[in-house]
């Protein structure tokens, strides 16, 4: 048996017994890393020299018998959208190519606190939008069962490290299905906790109302270990929720006697992939067959949910990204060559034409801040501004935000009434298995339209979570999508892991040459 197959928690007892050194078990995921992350390309950065350190040093902690935290010892990957104090936190973004952040996030502040051995930062699609990776400004990432296919988005790297044995737990977000879907799309198991349940102070905001940190991993009860960890109230984030953390990984085993599960009408329609449906069938049989009760429900307003989801996040996207202006931080267009450009221009268009003496394109700040953001944010980022922009504009407010917001209510709405008869809801994580690079990236409508299944658990702040459930015939995973009321990721967590006792799916892993 290689190291790789042993689960975090598996690893996290040889780490506490003894039989396995943190400094062993750090270059073992470093060597892997080596050899495989050309062809995957899940990390942006990893920093051997630092990691290796840090096993170090832990082991030597444990050696002189000083108390260890939960994750003493143990890698862990996290998505470059978390800041982390003085090394590159990119967003996958050319806008923040060098921006090394003063301080760490909070999630970052507490797995350190936790001895665990942070051992890169993960490619994601630029702040987060997409749902491929493809959108990062630095690098594709390939999803490990199959190198010609996208991984997912925009966690991608996040899931894809976990699926090619890189790192035994990572963290990712979740805004519209960041998590759950590259997590079904790689055949790993992630997990967006309630909205609140996660400090996002650090983490570089897209969309602050939807936003949320979590999982990702090999199994439900290693996510469990890693929320544990990670959740719970932070000062300073006025978001996060002022509540307990339970302990998930103590309850994670035991599964959910006579657990009735809702099977939404709404998302066995069109546009499901006939393979895909007969994985989340299947998977609902063996439920059945560990003594839960299925009944349909229906989520009336779940269509209008990726629309709904489109007007808010990039609304609150528009917003954040104002920040973004080459000064205070971040990319700043060359500004001798922007000067030089709009000297030669002036002359050649006589300014004192124009009414009013210096109209924007005239006047050098305003130049420098188009410049800027112009060179810095790729296409994606540039039409969600722009759609947000439009969106949030006098004259459209009403009809497109402020209606976007009553829906968002009433989907909402649907779930707390659904809740009422279930105690989780389940379906398929995404529409089809993981397609081709470079076959939707410039059709953002049907980009949109594959999160269809994601993103009302973000609008209605619940907590979700996707576990492999099978493949298709081309060898691809497939996810399935659970989905409970908010602040019940116990119940999630139990309930993906009786699934999990009962199957074997999680464990599968792809050959990589
Ligand atoms: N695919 C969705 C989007 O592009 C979700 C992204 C996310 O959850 N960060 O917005």
């Amino acid at each position: 048996m290689s190291l790789f197959d042993l689960t975090a928690s598996d690893l996290l007892a040889r780490l506490q017994s003894g039989s396995l050194s943190s400094l062993e078990v750090t270059q073992a995921f470093l060597d892997r890393i080596q050899r495989h992350d050309q062809s995957v390309g899940a990390f942006l950065r990893v920093d051997p020299e630092a990691a290796l350190a840090q096993a170090e040093r832990i082991d030597r902690k444990r050696k002189r018998g000083e108390p260890v935290g939960r994750l003493a010892g143990l890698p862990v990957a996290v998505k470059d959208v978390l800041c982390t104090a003085g090394e590159p936190t990119t967003c996958g973004s050319r806008m923040l190519e060098d921006f090394r952040p003063p301080y760490d996030a909070t999630v970052v502040a507490r797995l350190k606190a936790a001895d665990a051995v942070l051992i890169g930062k993960t490619n994601m699609d630029e702040f987060a939008m997409g749902g491929s990776t493809e959108n990062s400004a630095f690098q594709l990432t390939r999803n490990p069962w199959d190198l010609g296919r996208i991984p997912g988005g925009s966690s991608g790297g996040a899931a894809a490290c976990l699926a090619a044995s890189m790192a035994p737990l990572s963290v990712g977000t979740d805004t519209g299905g960041s998590i759950r879907q590259p997590a079904g799309l790689c055949g790993v198991t992630g997990m967006k906790p309630t909205y609140g349940r996660v400090s996002r102070y650090g983490l570089v905001a897209f969309a602050s109302s939807l936003d949320q940190v979590g999982p990702l991993a090999c199994s439900a009860e290693d996510a469990a270990i890693l929320l544990e960890v990670i959740a719970g109230h932070d000062p300073l984030d006025s978001t996060s929720v002022n509540r307990p953390v339970p302990r998930y990984s103590e309850t994670v085993r035991e599964p959910l006697a006579g657990l009735r599960l809702g099977l939404v009408r709404e998302h066995f329609g069109e546009g499901l992939d006939g393979e895909v449906e007969a994985a989340v069938r299947e998977a609902v049989r063996v439920y059945q067959s560990l003594g839960a009760t299925v009944r349909d429900i229906s989520l009336p307003h779940s269509k209008y949910a990726v629309a709904t989801y489109y007007i808010i996040a990039p609304c609150e996207a528009s917003s954040n990204l104002a920040r973004y202006d080459g000064v205070h931080y971040g990319y700043r267009t060359d500004r001798r060559e922007m000067l030089a450009k709009l000297e030669a221009e002036r002359t050649n268009r006589q300014v004192s034409e124009v009414a009013g003496g210096l109209d924007d394109v005239d006047n050098p700040l305003v130049r420098m801040y188009r410049q800027t953001r112009a060179e810095g944010f790729g296409a994606e980022v540039k039409r969600r501004i722009m759609l947000g922009t439009y969106a949030l504009s006098a004259g459209y407010y009403d009809a497109y935000y402020l209606k976007a917001l009553k829906v968002r209510r009433l989907i909402r709405e649907d779930f707390d009434q659904a809740f009422g008869n279930v105690d989780a809801i389940v379906g398929p994580v995404a529409p089809s298995p993981a397609f081709e690079i470079g076959t939707r990236i410039d059709d953002p409508l049907s980009m949109y339209l594959f999160d269809l299944y994601t993103v009302a658990a973000n609008l209605a702040g619940i907590a979700g979570m996707s576990i492999p459930c099978g493949f298709n015939s081309a060898g691809l995973p497939i996810g399935l999508h659970l989905q409970v009321p908010a602040f019940e990721e116990e119940r999630l967590f139990r309930a993906a892991c009786m699934f999990q006792q009962a199957t074997d799916w999680h464990t599968r892993r792809p050959v990589l040459e």
